[in-house]
């Protein structure tokens, strides 16, 4: 080897609001530009004031970025580069996901966008983001919750589509906001603490309050909290508080809680207590959802089936998750409270060889709000999880009990049930036991069997032989293949 050349960097920059980070450049003859050669070649320019045009890219003669004062015309562009980074890296890593179109080309960012301009916006025609300088053009629109904003915009337009007016536009805008605070929690900046608030930094009031509070939109003296008759129609930047709402529920739960030192209070139309599945989870339900069920036409309604199904694919048709997702739409008056009344999943009867390890998840189905799990007479060794109904342990005697796990919910509420657990040393009769998975389909799925779509079901037009569910074969009066 003669001589070897790396053609990408990693320049430090200093930032208006995302403070001292690391930045993807490219090295020339003379210096460095603003371009980054890893995630699809995105690059920054300059606009100079101006609208129109391309603008010119950054370019300086040593790798060190911006002062982080807004007069430094660099300081706003390691901003957008970073942002643009971060979103790039946000859904790569989460969701395998390259690049806005998920075909590797990378966007390119404006800078310095109009004069006192405070706005920043998505253009699929350039493919590219622009940011204005705010208020005397010392208050650049550059965070990096507005980058995921603008380019999950782009994300958007690549996959569900959404009509950016009506309940779609609402949804369009949440689904930007919803995934920009996302990539806010991914980058986890010292310089900006990650939170459920839009445009925390950019002081676009010019009273330091947040442009948008995802757990209780109304904070902003526009948004909307719940759905009602009509949302469709005010701007798409406040109908968008019935999903931001909806997706602070299901991460958070409702009530007050403290996140990263910010103090939330989240309300439900319906007075429910949720508990929150986290953020991730709620995140991939979502992203799910917009890339494989929204269409340009989803509102509200379709939005919740959307996320069911999202939900269903991620998690599994009776899962907590599935429930969650169900209850926090109806805290946001958008549907049924709960798609059943609570039951609890039948495990099929246990055998288990003496000093074996044991981990047997009983998960409720249906109710409101999140049980707490008892069982009485578990084999010695074993316990259950008050929380999530997961039973773990190693038994330690042998012998046959009969086990009932009961799951009580807030309003008092109870689903239990019961089956037989037989702990075998390798003498003795062999004990009787089920040994067919879900045989009753109470679990409300075929697994582990496969089925036609529909053959699972609760129809009492034809009720089940015992429990509610059965599968139902054929039967139609006319030719028909289950
Ligand atoms: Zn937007």
């Amino acid at each position: 080897v003669i001589r070897t050349f790396e053609g990408v960097q990693t320049g430090t920059g200093h930032g208006v609001h995302v403070g001292e980070v690391p930045i993807g450049t490219t090295p020339t003859d003379s210096g460095y530009q603003l371009k980054d050669g890893t995630r699809g070649g995105t690059y920054t320019t300059d606009m100079h004031g101006g609208t129109v045009d391309g603008g010119s890219l950054f370019t300086r003669s040593t790798d060190s970025w911006g002062d982080g004062l807004p007069s430094n015309r660099e300081s706003a562009a390691v901003d957008a580069h970073f942002g643009v980074a971060a979103t790039w890296d946000f859904y790569k890593n989460t969701f395998g996901r390259a690049g806005i179109r998920g075909d590797g080309a990378g966007a390119s960012s404006r800078v310095h966008f109009g004069s006192g301009y405070r706005n920043a916006f998505w253009d699929d025609y350039c493919f590219c983001m622009s940011f204005g300088d705010g208020d005397s053009n010392t208050h650049p629109v550059t965070s990096v919750d507005v980058a995921g904003h603008e380019m999950t915009h782009g994300v958007t337009a690549a996959t569900a589509g959404l009509m950016y007016a009506g309940e779609s536009g609402g949804l369009n805008e949440a689904t930007s906001d919803i995934l920009g605070i996302m990539v806010e929690f991914y980058a986890d900046l010292p310089a900006d603490t990650p939170d459920y608030l839009i445009g925390e930094k950019i002081d676009i009031r010019g009273d330091g309050s947040p442009l948008r509070s995802m757990d209780k939109p109304s904070k902003d003296g526009r948004s909307a909290d719940y759905w009602r008759r009509g949302v469709g129609g005010i701007d798409v930047h406040y109908s968008s508080g019935v999903a931001n709402h909806f997706f602070y529920l299901l991460s958070e739960g409702s009530g007050a809680k403290t996140v990263n030192g910010v103090a939330y209070d989240s309300p439900t139309y319906d007075h429910s207590t949720l508990s929150g599945i986290g953020r991730d989870k709620a995140a991939a339900i979502w992203y799910r959802a917009l890339t494989a069920y929204m269409t340009s036409t989803t509102d509200y309604a379709a939005a919740r089936t959307a996320t069911l199904h999202a939900a269903e694919d991620l998690y599994g048709a009776g899962s907590g998750e599935y429930t969650a997702v169900a209850a926090a739409w109806s805290a946001v008056n958008v549907g049924a409270a709960q798609p059943a009344a609570p039951a609890l999943t039948q495990p099929g009867d246990q055998v288990t060889a003496l000093g074996t390890a044991v981990d047997l998840l009983v998960p409720a189905v249906g109710g409101s709000g999140a049980p707490t799990y008892t069982a009485d007479s578990l084999p010695a060794g074993l316990s259950i999880d008050a929380a999530t109904g997961r039973i773990t342990g190693t038994p330690g005697t042998a012998g046959s009990t009969t086990v009932t796990v009961t799951a009580t919910f807030p309003s008092g509420a109870t689903a239990s049930t019961t089956f037989t657990w037989a702990v075998t040393d390798g003498t003795g009769p062999c004990p009787s036991a089920q040994l067919i998975g879900n045989a009753g389909f109470e679990s409300g799925a075929a697994q582990p069997w496969t089925a036609t779509p529909g053959t699972v079901d609760t129809d009492r037009g034809q009720a089940s032989h015992g429990g509610s569910w059965k599968a139902w074969l054929d039967g139609y009066g006319s030719g028909h293949t289950d």
